[in-house]
Formats: C-alpha cells, structure tokens, sequence
C-alpha cells in the first residue's frame, strides 16, 4: 500500500485528536462510546445513556435512521429518534453519535448529533462521504464489511478532502468464510491502521461478534492491538431489542467489560477514564 494515495490521512500528518461534544478521542485517554442498536423510545433510551455513564462511556451512541439488511425490519424511529438522542445526551452530559444513511440527512444529523456515523453498508458511498465531510461535524467512519485497509483509508480521504478535520476509523469486522461469528474483528487491521494514519482508531466488538458472550474478550483484543477505544452496543433489556437483540450487553455486562479493558489499558499504557457516577 502506498502511503502517497491518502496524503491527509496519512500518518506522516502526524498525529490527530479527534473531539467530540468535547471528548477527545485518539489521546491518552481510551474512550468508550455506548448505547443502544436503535433508540427505541425515551424510557430506553435514558435507561441506556444512564447504564453507559455508570460504566464509564462519555459518549452515548444510538441508531435513528437503521441500515437493516431486511426492509421488513424496524428501520429506527428517524427524526424523533435524533429528537430523543439530543434531550437524553443533554439530559446525561454525553455527546451523542448517530448514523446518517444518505447525504439528504446529514444536514439534519449533524444538527441534533455531536458526531455522523457513516455505517458499515455506506463506506464506498463517495456522495455521503462528501457531504459528511463538508457538514462540519466529526464523522465516526466504519469500516464496508468487505472493505480493504486501503478502501478505508481513501475513503477516510475522501471525508478529509470534503473539508471535515475530525474522521474516527472504526473497525466493526470483516466477513470472512465462517459464520459463528457475525463478522471477523480484524485485530490485525486494528494496528496496521494505527501505523499506517494519523487519525484515532476504535472498534465495535459488537457488530464484530454478532454474539453477547465474545464482544468483551473482543474488545480486550482490540485495546491489546491499539484501538484508542471502543463503541459498543448495551440495552436494558437486550432479549426485548428491536434489532440486533443477540450482541447487545446488558447494564452488568458493560460495566464488567469496562472493568476488565481498564486492565488490559494499563497494560498497553493507556487509561480508561474513571466512573462517573
Ligand atoms: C451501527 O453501528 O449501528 C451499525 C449499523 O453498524 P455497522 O454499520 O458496522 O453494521
Ligand atoms: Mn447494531
């Protein structure tokens, strides 16, 4: 790979903090990014967004516009889920993160969220890309389930080019032959992309699962490799979920899997930042 093909994601750029609502992320610090699959109704929402504060995440993800590979499957309750995000991050003191589908909603994502995520299905689309880019807003960037290293970073490009300073590569695994798991965490990626760009690195052990029990030994490989942190999926009631009901960890489970990446951050000589109760 040829560094020269992404001259402002490369890491001869140096290094870049990325900050959203705020909260640095690609510093010293590890961040954990929590919340919902999709924002389901306000109770849930709150209920998740106070879990994830407890267990230490300073920013609160949540899905309102769903990229569900069925089009029968709940789709996110769109606007009003934006609406939803905004008062509970507000409500909680957590910047929020949510996903824009098409360019057509970025102007109306970036106004109620703190950061776009462009989801894993979009990654090769150069028009979302651009308009992400050109939002103004930090732009959290999933790696296309079949995507290249390389593909990432140009599309990562691609963001930077539009005008946006503030891209978060996010790795969320790769389809592979074997089906256990949903995906294959490319851990390997993890620290060839910390090597390869400036730009702040984290992993979704969720998506990258499929399956409850394995996202945090997941994550603890991931932070072992070098992510600058984590976005992970928690509910309530995950058995009641309206997507994604198998990855997503319980209240105890985020909070025991915060505990153990404390571990394994000081052992990389990084920090998770302390509970906020
Ligand atoms: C998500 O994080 O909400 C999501 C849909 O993930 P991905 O794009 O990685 O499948
Ligand atoms: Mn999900």
């Amino acid at each position: 790979m040829n560094a020269s093909a992404f001259p402002l994601a490369a890491r001869d750029a140096g290094t870049t903090v990325v900050e959203i609502g705020g909260v640095e992320i690609g510093g010293p610090a590890l961040v954990l990014i929590a919340g919902p699959c999709s924002v389901e109704s306000e109770d849930q929402l709150r209920a998740a967004a106070l879990s994830a504060r407890a267990a230490g995440a300073t920013i609160l993800r949540g899905g309102a516009f769903k990229p569900r590979t069925s089009p029968y499957a709940f789709q996110g309750l769109g606007e009003e889920g934006l609406a939803l995000l905004r008062a509970v991050g507000d409500e909680t003191g957590l910047p929020v993160v949510t996903e824009a589908l098409e360019p057509a909603q970025v102007p109306l994502v970036a106004e109620y969220a703190d950061a776009i995520q462009i989801g894993s299905r979009n990654m090769h689309v150069t028009p979302l890309l651009r308009a992400a880019g050109a939002s103004g807003s930090p732009v959290l960037l999933k790696r296309g389930m079949s995507a290249t290293l390389e593909e990432l970073l140009l599309a990562a490009e691609t963001i930077l080019l539009a005008g946006s300073e503030n891209v978060v590569l996010c790795e969320r695994g790769i389809r592979t032959f074997d089906s256990y798991t949903r995906n294959c965490l490319d851990v390997g990626g993890i620290a060839a992309l910390k090597r390869l760009t400036r730009l702040p690195v984290v992993a979704d052990p969720s998506h990258a699962t499929g399956r409850r029990e394995l996202v945090t030994d997941a994550a603890l490989a991931a932070i072992a490799a070098g992510a600058d942190g984590l976005i992970v999926e928690a509910h309530p009631e995950p058995e009641a979920a309206r997507s994604d009901a198998d990855q997503q960890l319980t209240p105890q489970e985020l909070a025991d899997l915060a505990g153990r990446v404390s571990r394994v951050a000081l052992a990389v000589g990084r920090e998770l930042p302390q509970v906020v109760s």
